[in-house]
């Protein structure tokens, strides 16, 4: 990853062939102290886990792609809960076909490159588990 280029609060990484976006954006939040960010990213992946919520059972149901496709827009947050940082993201995805897949996004492997817009917010983004709906909520 390389941070490529910074303006007052947002910043553009680049991600490259292999890496797992949402697992490298953790360590970076953590490097960087970031309590509260939003961020898209677009670019092209060669694995995607997403996710659909079922908010009967409370579970995610987990999918997992592993094919090249277009990362046609992602979008999400970066918060604090139990003092670390916690991604929420959402994800559009298109294959060969032009079909495309979607849900909260757990994994994201790029292939040719990963484009992140991250811009850093003041104040803190926290989250907490919430009975209701089996989810870690922004509160
Ligand atoms: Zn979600």
């Amino acid at each position: 990853m390389q941070v490529i280029l910074t303006d007052a609060n947002t910043s553009i990484l680049r991600f490259d062939n292999g890496e797992d976006i949402m697992e490298r954006l953790l360590t970076y939040a953590e490097e960087h102290t970031i309590n509260g960010a939003v961020f898209s990213i677009i670019g092209a992946t060669k694995e995607i886990t997403i996710a659909y919520y079922n908010l009967q059972e409370k579970k995610y149901q987990d999918k997992t792609f592993t094919e090249d496709m277009e990362i046609v827009s992602v979008t999400g947050n970066i918060g604090r809960m139990d003092g670390k940082p916690i991604i929420h993201a959402h994800g559009v995805f298109s294959d060969s076909d032009y079909q495309t897949h979607g849900g909260h996004l757990k994994k994201l492997v790029v292939s040719a490159t990963g484009e992140v817009t991250l811009t850093s917010l003041r104040g803190e983004l926290n989250r907490s588990f919430d009975e209701t709906t089996g989810l870690n909520l922004l509160k």
